[in-house]
């Protein structure tokens, strides 16, 4: 177990503020206790696919077989697009959490299109994203908005995936750990630590994502420990230490067993091969080295 987990365990079993609310998890897999802070978290992003509700039947059913009685203990979870949120749930029988894409930060009123937080939960949806590149670049959505659907999801009791990254000419200026900092001083903004048990991390630098350009475990990790301590700094070190930080950004079959061996991730946020259920259902099975 990676040291941060010991320690964040530890201060679980003695009374930690920062345990994991398992209503959140209901829906997973195994959440028999809340000693399972840092528990692994592999999600996928569906994206704008597949195109027809009996492909997201057939894809939904076909990644929920991958889960099984040898599967590491790892929560796993499918963001998808609205139409689809309610035939995934029925169609991976509870096994896997069906998260939205996204939500609008206001309640009710002339927003042509939005789909808001209350909507979600009356459906039973517990997860959105916020934050992902491509809302933050295609969309306009930018580090107000992202608060906005931040505070808005967990007023709602819900839970949130908050996406950060740097563009690759950001890398390149070596202004990752800056741009991160940023994005995740503004995009918490107001949460308060008690509520930090219902936000995840997805560090997904823009460059990697679909690419096949997959950050090396190396930079992956270096970046990781640095938003951990940018965490410690907003909020203080058991908090930082009881986050989940995801990485996302090409992740494979081949990529992800070296990523999850890194102290600081917990995790990976998938786009394409959460398409392809035999890649993903070895990304959910991955075996740390
Ligand atoms: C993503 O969409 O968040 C993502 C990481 O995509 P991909 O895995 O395809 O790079």
């Amino acid at each position: 177990m990676k040291f941060s987990c010991v320690a964040t365990l530890i201060s679980t079993i003695v009374g930690s503020s920062a345990a994991f609310s398992p209503s959140l998890f209901d829906g997973a897999r195994t959440h028999s206790s809340q000693l399972n802070a840092r528990k692994p978290f592999i999600s996928g992003n569906w994206k704008l696919n597949p195109q027809t509700k009996a492909e997201a039947v057939t894809l939904a059913s076909d990644i929920a077989s991958k889960i099984t009685d040898s599967t590491p203990d790892v929560d796993v979870a499918l963001f998808v697009p609205y139409v689809f949120i309610e035939t995934a749930m029925d169609a991976s029988g509870e096994k896997l959490m069906i998260g939205a894409e996204g939500v609008c930060p206001e309640i009710n009123g002339a927003f042509t299109g939005a789909v808001s937080t209350s909507m979600l939960n009356s459906v039973g949806v517990k997860w959105a994203l916020a934050g992902h590149s491509e809302r933050r670049v295609i969309f306009g959505e930018n580090d107000e908005y992202i608060n906005g659907q931040c505070l808005k999801l967990i007023e709602e009791g819900m839970a949130v995936m908050l996406c950060i990254g740097e563009s690759e000419a950001e890398y390149e200026q070596k202004l990752a750990g800056a741009v991160c900092a940023v994005q995740l001083k503004k995009g918490l903004a107001g949460i308060s630590k008690e509520d930090l048990d219902r936000v995840v991390i997805a560090y997904e630098p823009v460059w990697a994502i679909g690419t096949g350009k997959v950050a090396t475990p190396e930079t992956a990790q270096n970046v990781h420990s640095k938003c951990r301590a940018i965490l410690a700094d907003m909020y203080d070190q058991e908090a930082a230490d009881a986050m989940r930080i995801l990485y996302g950004g090409s992740v494979s079959p081949e990529s992800v067993d070296e990523l999850m061996s890194q102290t600081d991730i917990d995790g990976a946020l998938v786009g394409g091969a959460s398409l392809d259920s035999e890649k993903f259902g070895r990304i959910i099975n991955f075996q740390a080295v």
